[in-house]
């Protein structure tokens, strides 16, 4: 059995004007679309690995066979970004964070402005393609990271508590070039609900396993 494409929580333009329908379309059934069957192609030869979540796959790449480390790097961080992609953005979403990620983002950064500010110049430097994280640090600490291609923070010991997709497929329809308006509106669509929950998961040391996620 496979890795599976997890459906899109929302219809495709539920999250327009921010991010229009045609990028949501080709983004999920294309872009992760792609990254799910690449992931379980390399993986079928490989029958201990068949059990594994896609998270437990990149959390110790080192213990990937050599032949299909890069591909489940790549495929595997693809299906896993994307996943936590659709779930932390909503319709009429958005507004000041709520809960225990507002107060680790007061603490942490002194406020949201700050906060997204922060980020949002982050991820506009992350250099070709790649992603920005606020990820929590095994200390229980977050931290505002970016990752190249489809690398999670998961692999470097981090918890992805929610990150957005710079890659230009991510924007470039509406967009353009213009990348930092990408992610200032983006502010616009993000589900302070469902980050609470990774949050929550993230402090009580559970993974972020999601039920999209489980293996089939
Ligand atoms: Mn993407």
């Amino acid at each position: 059995m496979a890795h599976e494409l997890p459906p899109l929580p929302y219809p495709y333009d539920a999250l327009e004007p921010t991010i229009d329908k045609q990028t949501m379309t080709l983004h999920h059934d294309m872009h992760h679309g792609t990254y799910v069957k690449n992931l379980n192609a390399a993986i079928e030869k490989h029958a201990n690995l068949a059990g594994k979540s896609a998270d437990d796959l990149i959390r110790d790449l080192n213990a990937i066979p050599e032949d299909i480390r890069a591909a489940v790097r790549n495929n595997g961080g693809g299906h896993v970004n994307h996943s936590m992609y659709w779930k932390i953005m909503k319709p009429k979403g958005g507004g000041d964070p709520t809960g225990p990620i507002a107060d680790a983002i007061h603490k942490t950064f002194g406020n949201f402005k700050d906060f997204q500010a922060k980020f949002n110049d982050a991820g506009a430097k992350q250099f070709g393609s790649g992603w920005v994280w606020l990820a929590g640090k095994p200390n229980g600490e977050v931290q505002i990271v970016t990752t190249p291609n489809q690398d999670n923070p998961i692999s470097q010991g981090l918890y992805p508590i929610f990150g957005n997709d710079v890659w230009e497929h991510a924007y470039y329809l509406k967009y353009n070039n213009r990348r930092p308006e990408y992610l200032a509106a983006w502010w616009n669509v993000v589900n302070w609900d469902e980050i609470n929950k990774r949050y929550a998961a993230f402090k009580s040391g559970k993974e972020a396993h999601e039920p999209a996620l489980a293996h089939h």
